[in-house]
């Protein structure tokens, strides 16, 4: 009398019954020892779990960490910043799409669900790491930016005050330090624009934007 349910209680945490024949065999396994035959359990590739690492994660080595291939896939994660990887993965997704599943089953074998969490995992760390990346180069560039659109703004105030100070030099044979006699309305509330000097020969103005530094200096030889 052999019944398959007394030997449950022999079974260790480290093993399964083979899918077939029933006979213990460890979870590890792959081929049941005794029968020969795959275990459900160690699937094949899920075409479409497949598709859908190699497209979305597959820059950062996802499609390469579900198919066991660790070092590749780390490699995928290292280089991910040349885009190098995500070309290569898109050519696999294409390659892959065309594949059958049986085709696909015979030539890899993938740990269950593990292995797509390690691949969702190692993915997500790429993208995070390349966000930081990106960032890193994309905030001074943008700051950069910003200061150069500053300093036009501080230069078009100081220009406007040079027009009128050779406006007030045509009437009157001398500079002017007073920006009101001058008619010089200053817009820009960033901006404060100060005459340092005015004589007859020339004038001296420094314009100061309060999110720059350095503040622009200009006289009578600068426009
Ligand atoms: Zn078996």
């Amino acid at each position: 009398m052999s019944q398959p349910i007394e030997t449950t209680q022999f079974k260790g945490i480290d093993e399964n019954f083979c899918t077939e024949c029933g006979k213990i065999i460890k979870i590890k396994a792959e081929i049941c020892p005794m029968c020969g035959v795959r275990q459900k359990n160690s699937e094949g590739v899920n075409k479409t779990a497949l598709l859908l690492l190699t497209f979305f994660l597959g820059g950062f080595g996802a499609h390469k960490f579900y198919l066991g291939k660790n070092w590749q896939g780390f490699f995928y994660l290292l280089f991910c910043w040349t885009w190098i990887p995500g070309l290569i993965a898109l050519i696999e997704f294409i390659i892959y799409a065309f594949t059958s599943t049986e085709v696909l089953q015979e030539k890899y074998t993938v740990k269950g669900g593990a292995g797509v969490i390690i691949a969702v995992v190692a993915g997500g760390f790429g993208m995070i790491a390349l966000i930081g990346i990106l960032a890193a180069i994309a905030i001074p560039q943008f700051v950069t930016y910003k200061n150069r659109a500053y300093m036009v703004a501080t230069e078009s105030e100081l220009q406007m005050l040079a027009t009128a100070e050779e406006n007030y030099f045509q009437q009157y044979g001398q500079y002017s330090s007073d920006a009101q006699a001058m008619n010089f309305i200053q817009t820009n509330p960033e901006i404060t624009i100060e005459i340092i000097s005015a004589d007859t020969t020339c004038y001296q103005a420094v314009g100061t934007h309060n999110q720059l530094q350095d503040p622009i200096v200009i006289d009578c030889n600068s426009y």
